[in-house]
């Protein structure tokens, strides 16, 4: 099924409704901070690309944002290039292809960092926070952390999705980009 493309008027709100955890931290933090670390910058600009985000649109969001914390001159030298190079327009002129659950899993952030999935990467404390924020009710919460403490990360966040749409999601979450799509569809339907 296909999606219009997302526009840069609704990203918050669409962001709030669909995108699964890991995206939403990676949102949230580049709205407070304005500023994303490289392999944030990857995990989302391809995600969003994903979801239907124009090269156009994506350098108006980014630079929105970095432009507040380092100015519109350094955006433009030293971060534009990065986007457009997400998108196939720089170097090799690879269409990259947004990233899967096992692929950010298996990512190691750093200090300072906020890629990576949050049911691996966050402690515990922090993953309960973020839950209730998302609205997920108290009992689904308990099984959620019992599914992220057995290390399994991607039922976690199956869970997580089916509390939060009141619907069940029998396929799984194994990309960020279908819990979006699969998001959609429930709320669009
Ligand atoms: Fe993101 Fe996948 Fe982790 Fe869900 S399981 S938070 S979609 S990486």
């Amino acid at each position: 099924k296909e999606f219009t493309e997302i526009s840069l008027k609704d990203i918050d709100q669409v962001a709030k409704s669909s995108f699964p955890l890991c995206m939403r931290h990676l949102f949230e933090k580049l709205r407070e901070d304005h500023h994303l670390k490289h392999g944030g910058r990857m995990q989302l600009g391809l995600f969003l690309k994903g979801v239907g985000l124009t090269l156009d649109d994506a350098l108006v969001f980014w630079k929105s944002e970095f432009s507040r914390k380092v100015g519109t001159e350094r955006f433009d030298k030293e971060y534009a290039y990065g986007i457009r190079h997400n998108y196939g327009k720089e170097g090799k002129r690879v269409d990259y292809t947004p990233y899967s659950c096992q692929k950010i899993i298996s990512s190691t952030p750093g200090v300072g960092d906020h890629h990576g999935c949050p049911y691996r990467h966050f402690s515990e404390e922090n993953l309960r926070a973020a839950l209730g924020k998302m609205g997920v009710s108290s009992r689904a919460l308990e099984d959620v952390i019992d599914k992220a403490r057995n290390r399994h990360y991607q039922l976690a966040c199956t869970l997580t999705f089916e509390a939060v749409h009141n619907s069940s999601c029998d396929a799984g979450v194994n990309h960020p980009n279908q819990y979006f799509s699969d998001s959609q569809s429930i709320l669009k339907s």
